[in-house]
């Protein structure tokens, strides 16, 4: 390939012109619009010169020309800048950023298939070292002025960025709040239902309305168990989760997990590996939320191996620490995704797949369970981690989800 020149440059019929000038004379040409465009063309392109305007949307050329200086695949290539300006100090300002000469607007197409070659040829523009010096604090001062407006805009974005994040929590903590009284009328009424005998009879006699009673049933449970995790994890987003820390035997909390989810287990055909002599009996934790935790991970694990996997669940006791993990034989987690999964509402999957069965096969939840338990774990002043080789469902890497925290759980950190 020839000669490359890249021309960035946010005016359309400049750059047309520029493109076909240089093309027809022989040159690559390659274009970008934006300053940090640029700069990402020429990091992957390596042109042996850059033609860059002066005034551009985003960043200036002066500073796109500091930024590529200082990467050392570009402190030789010729930067040339383009000023409309027939000031002087707009010339020495750009020579002070680092550009190896300047040539003004409206450009003279003639010339420039030869001043392109001048430049290539080692040719500079030359400034006086006293001229030069001035030019660089004038633009020294010029930048750190932009910085601090920068600076001061990004500050009001962030303020209103978190002015919204606390709308957001408080709208959907609000909503919860809402549906609660209605759904817990929803489940009085069903409760009553089935304890009403006559209902009862009925049902013993009839097969199908029996499997729709069961079926409400279990969206009812659904239903609050998901209104529940909102509930939860609002208050622990907005710092106002109270760890109710008590006596917890932890193998404990796990065994009785595990028999909730026994039906699915045996469903599924899942083998669970656990050794309750190896968890602590004794720890200082909130009992309610670390079931909450292990249910969590443990029906993930559910979910998202195929049927006949394996479930590991293990624990470790070092020093004043409990280390303990939920390995599955399932999907696996991309790598890039290992810390999101942890943020709220974020399932990987296209929720379409997504059933309202929370053991079925990659089916269920709204992407807050390991929310929950991240914010659980780290208001008991632990971390929660995962460990996959990658997301592939044919192979099955599966994943490892790793808790290490204090036996005595400390609520310093609320
Ligand atoms: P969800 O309700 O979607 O299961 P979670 O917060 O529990 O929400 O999990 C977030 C995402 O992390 C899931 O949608 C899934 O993509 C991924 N994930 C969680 N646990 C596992 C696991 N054991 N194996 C593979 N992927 C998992």
């Amino acid at each position: 390939m020839g000669v490359r020149v890249l021309y960035i440059e946010d005016d359309p019929a400049s750059r047309k012109l520029v493109e076909r000038t240089l093309t027809h004379a022989g040159y690559h040409v390659v274009t970008a619009e934006r300053g940090l465009e640029g700069i990402d063309v020429a990091r992957s392109q390596e042109p042996d010169l850059i033609l860059v305007d002066i005034n551009l949307p985003d960043i200036s050329g002066r500073e796109v020309t500091t930024v590529l200086r200082r990467d050392e695949r570009f402190a030789d290539t010729p930067i040339v800048a383009l000023t409309a300006q027939t000031l002087t100090e707009q010339r020495e300002l750009a020579l002070a950023a680092g550009v190896s000469g300047y040539l003004t607007k409206p450009l003279n197409v003639e010339a420039l298939p030869d001043q392109v070659r001048f430049y290539l040829d080692g040719g500079r523009d030359h400034i006086d070292t006293k001229t030069l010096r001035g030019a660089q604090t004038r633009y020294a001062q010029d930048l750190v002025v932009k910085l601090e407006a920068r600076i001061r805009d990004l500050e009001t974005v962030n303020a209103e960025l978190q002015r919204l994040d606390k709308m957001k929590d408080t709208f959907i903590q609000l909503t919860a709040h809402e549906l609660r009284t209605p759904f817990t009328l929803v489940q009085g009424y069903n409760r009553l239902m089935e304890d009403n005998p006559r209902f009862r009879d009925l049902l013993r006699a009839d097969g199908d309305l029996r499997l729709l009673v069961e079926g409400m049933t279990h969206a009812i449970d659904r239903m609050n168990s998901i209104i529940d995790e909102i509930l939860t994890i609002s208050r622990i987003m907005t710092n106002r989760i109270d760890l109710s820390v008590g006596p917890t035997d932890l193998g404990n909390v796990v065994v009785k997990v595990l028999k909730g989810y026994l039906p699915a287990l045996q469903e599924r055909r899942l083998s669970v590996h656990f050794n309750k002599a190896e968890w602590p009996e004794r720890m200082l934790a909130d009992w309610e939320l670390m079931e909450l935790t292990m249910s969590n991970l443990i029906s993930n694990a559910i979910k998202y191996t195929p049927d006949d996997g394996q479930i590991t669940l293990r624990a470790q006791v070092q020093d004043k620490q409990v280390w303990f993990s939920v390995k599955d034989t399932g999907i696996g987690i991309d790598t890039q995704a290992q810390t999101i999964i942890f943020e709220r509402f974020n399932t990987m999957h296209d929720t379409e797949l997504h059933s309202t069965s929370k053991t079925a096969f990659r089916g269920g939840g709204i992407g807050l369970g390991l929310a929950l338990c991240k914010g659980i774990i780290e208001a008991h002043g632990g971390r929660i981690w995962v460990e996959s080789s990658g997301y592939d469902p044919d192979r099955c890497p599966g994943s490892e989800f790793l808790v290490m925290m204090p036996l005595i759980a400390n609520q310093s950190t609320m």
